[in-house]
Parts: structure tokens; C-alpha cells; sequence
């Protein structure tokens, strides 16, 4: 019933976090929407490789999900989190709240945020979501898109709007670069990051769940998000040179005992020295750049546009706003995109470039911060 014939296409490349909201949003407004994705359907797939395997979903999230009436489904399926739970040195456990009372933060599962996303979007008759699609080029002029199949073949389609939805190495942002008058910064922190999971303690959480629990510890520092199985996931950030200096089991446990060493019982010693060495630390990259889009043509939206590091958790948030923003103009300007994207591109800059900030000055300032917390806690016990 959504369908018009005078409708035009847009596609949405990278079908991630980002890109499958946005479908949502484009489909909501009749357009023939088509997506494409690299991976294959992660809702068929046995492994699904990600970045992280929670994530800290916020207002800003949570009002682009209400946006396409996905909120309830997402909200009923993370876990609150009503304040940061700081670990000390020696084990003691203080809470610092979010802001006002009441006010929380969900940790959500992002596989299944995923999924569910992309399920929603297929529920439009006027979207088609193309896995095993890798973007590798396409004109800014005509808007042909060439894609890599499986097997080495090649395909091509048309598109009225190519939405860059692909992540923090975009492809489809490539073509920004060969053009004039295009900013583009891309800046590789010193730290790295590595996930580890906490298993249930007799069949309950291991710590209490209801917090984002943190380890602040000068230039380490480890978070733990509760999942629903009950499982915590700790991602511990440190520079890659204290990474690289861990190379056997028992240097993790003495790492882990100078540091972190409430963590040992409750992560396990032997999952500890095992699963220290299941994946090399991550890198984490900051990106910005101007403007979001060439002409009438393409523009772009979530880390393609501006990958933030995480420590101020709101990457996918701030993507997840870009789609709102752009559907507020989409509003204005009566979906004239030849109006439209440059007024997201005047709009949205600054914003985004203001979060990349906060995020990098967090990065600094958080651990200092935490860690001038835990003192006067520990010294005044009335904060
Ligand atoms: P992505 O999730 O990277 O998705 C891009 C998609 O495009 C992928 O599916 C990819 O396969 C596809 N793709 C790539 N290239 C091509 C191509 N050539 N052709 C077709 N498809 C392609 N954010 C928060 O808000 N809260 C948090 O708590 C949080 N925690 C984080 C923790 C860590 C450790 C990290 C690394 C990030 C965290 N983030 C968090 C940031 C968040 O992960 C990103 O901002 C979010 O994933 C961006 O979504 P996206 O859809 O723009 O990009």
C-alpha cells in the first residue's frame, strides 16, 4: 500500500546499526528503498562479528527508535542502567547516578538490536535488503553503484539517493574524498580494546546489574555492561604498548591483580588467561569530516559521517539522531533533496563535530575524573 509509482529510490549502503533505522525512516515515507549490505543476513548467520557486543543506549537513541514505533521492542529487551558503579582499587563499590533520580541508561544487546532492525525495515513492501553486496564505487553524477558479489562478480543499480550508512572505513565516503572542498580528519587513539565475559555466579549476575560498571585506573580502564543471559561484558581499554607487554596467562593474572583485582574471582582466573588471547586488542578511531553530502546525490549518516571513540558512549546514539535530524528536514523542505542535504550537511556538522569532541575529551578526562570521584568517596561519605 506504501508504494508510489512516482516514488524515487534511495539506497541505504551498510545495513548496520545505522543503516537499518534509516531504512525504516525511508520506508515510513514511501521511498522505494533499497539496502546493501557487505556481510551476509546476520539473522541467518552462526557467528555474528561485531564491534562491541553491548552498547549504552541513551535518550537520543531511544527517541529515533520511537520515531519508527520500534521503541518498546528494543526498551523491553535491555537492562536498565540507573548509575555507574565504580570499582576501587581494593575492591570497594560506589554508585555515582546519571543525573537526576530516575534517569538511566539501557544496556542493550547490539546483534540483536541489529536483527531486530533489520526485521522492521522488511516489514515495508517498499524496501529490499541486499546482503553479500560490497559497495566498491559509484558516480556522484548519475548515481550507479557498483557492488562485489560473492564469487567475484559484479553487479551495478541506480539510485536517486545513496545514504552512506557504512561505517567507519566508508566506502561510499571515498568518493568525498577525491572532491574539492572536502575536510576529512581521521585520528587513531594510543589505546585499544579488549572484551572479555563475566559468567553467571550460580545462575544469578555476577555484580549487581543494574549499573555500568567501571574500573577507573589512570590510563586503564575497564567497563562491564550486563547482557540478559546474565553475563556481564567487560571491554578493557588500555594503550596498545601495556597490551602488547601481556604475553602468557600467568602475566594477565599479575596484570589483574595490580589493577583490577575484584575482577579475578568474578571473571575467573582461568577464563582470565585464556580468553586474554582469544582476539588481539581493537583499534578505536576517531573521524570527522565536512560536508556530509555531494549535491542531490548522496549523503552521509552514523560513523561514515563521524566515528567517535567510545567513552563518552554515543556513537550509535548520535547516528541513530542523524536519521531524526534528517527527517525533520526531509519535513521542511518537502523532500527536495537538492535542499534537504545541504541544510543536514549546515545542521548537523557542528553537532556531530561537538560529540567527536566531547568524545576525545572524555577520553582524557574521564578516568581522571572517575578517579577524583573514588577519593572523595572514600574520604567523604556523604557524596
Ligand atoms: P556500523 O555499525 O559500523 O555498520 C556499518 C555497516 O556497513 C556494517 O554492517 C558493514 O558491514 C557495512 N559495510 C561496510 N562497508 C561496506 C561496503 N563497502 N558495502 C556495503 N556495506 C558495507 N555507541 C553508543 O551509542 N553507545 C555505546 O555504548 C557504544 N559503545 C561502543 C563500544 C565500542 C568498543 C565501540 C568500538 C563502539 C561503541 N559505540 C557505542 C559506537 C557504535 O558502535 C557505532 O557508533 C555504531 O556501530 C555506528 O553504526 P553505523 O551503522 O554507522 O556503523
Amino acid at each position: 500500500a506504501l508504494r508510489r509509482e512516482d516514488k524515487k529510490v534511495v539506497a541505504v549502503v551498510g545495513a548496520g546499526l545505522v543503516g537499518a533505522l534509516n531504512a525504516c525512516f525511508f520506508a515510513k515515507r514511501g521511498f522505494e528503498v533499497e539496502v546493501f549490505e557487505t556481510r551476509e543476513d546476520i539473522r541467518k548467520a552462526k557467528v555474528v562479528k561485531g564491534r562491541s557486543i553491548n552498547l549504552a543506549l541513551s535518550h537520543r537513541g531511544r527517541t529515533a527508535l520511537k520515531h519508527v514505533g520500534m521503541e518498546d521492542k528494543i526498551v523491553s529487551k535491555g537492562i536498565p542502567m540507573n548509575a555507574r558503579m565504580i570499582h576501587s582499587l581494593s575492591g570497594k563499590q560506589s554508585p555515582i547516578p546519571y543525573g537526576k533520580k530516575g534517569q538511566y541508561i539501557l544496556s542493550v544487546d547490539r546483534a540483536n538490536l541489529n536483527k531486530e532492525l533489520l526485521t522492521a525495515a522488511e516489514t515495508y513492501p517498499n524496501t529490499k535488503l541486499n546482503f553479500d553486496h560490497k559497495l566498491q564505487d559509484w558516480s556522484a553524477e548519475t548515481g550507479l553503484m557498483t557492488f562485489a558479489r560473492p564469487h567475484g562478480s559484479k553487479t551495478q543499480t541506480q539510485a536517486d539517493l545513496i545514504v552512506g550508512c557504512d561505517g567507519a572505513f566508508s566506502a561510499v565516503r571515498k568518493q568525498f574524498l577525491r572532491r574539492s572542498r572536502f575536510n576529512y580528519s581521521q585520528t587513531y587513539i594510543p589505546h585499544g580494546y579488549m572484551e572479555l565475559t563475566m559468567r553467571p555466579r550460580n545462575g544469578e549476575f555476577a555484580m549487581k546489574p543494574n549499573y555500568l560498571h567501571i574500573w577507573p585506573r589512570n590510563t586503564f580502564m575497564m567497563i562491564a555492561l550486563p547482557n540478559l543471559d546474565k553475563t556481564f561484558t567487560c571491554t578493557l581499554f588500555m594503550p596498545f604498548e601495556e597490551f602488547e607487554k601481556i604475553s602468557t596467562g600467568d602475566e594477565v593474572i599479575e596484570f589483574f591483580q595490580k589493577y583490577f583485582p575484584d575482577a579475578i574471582p568474578l571473571i575467573g582466573a582461568a577464563t582470565l588467561r585464556r580468553d586474554y588471547f582469544r582476539l588481539p586488542a581493537q583499534a578505536m578511531v576517531s573521524v570527522k569530516c565536512s560536508p556530509y553530502h555531494i549535491g542531490d546525490k548522496c549523503v552521509l549518516m552514523g560513523d561514515a559521517a563521524h566515528a567517535v571513540v567510545p567513552f563518552y558512549g554515543q556513537g550509535m546514539n548520535a547516528g541513530f539522531e542523524d536519521c531524526i535530524v534528517f527527517d525533520e528536514i526531509m519535513n521542511q523542505f518537502n523532500e527536495d533533496f537538492s535542499a534537504v542535504l545541504p541544510e543536514y550537511s549546515r545542521v548537523r556538522v557542528p553537532d556531530d563535530h561537538a560529540i567527536a569532541d566531547l568524545a576525545m575529551y572524555n577520553y582524557v578526562e574521564v578516568i581522571q575524573f572517575l578517579l577524583h570521584m573514588l577519593h572523595m568517596f572514600f574520604s567523604n561519605a556523604n557524596i
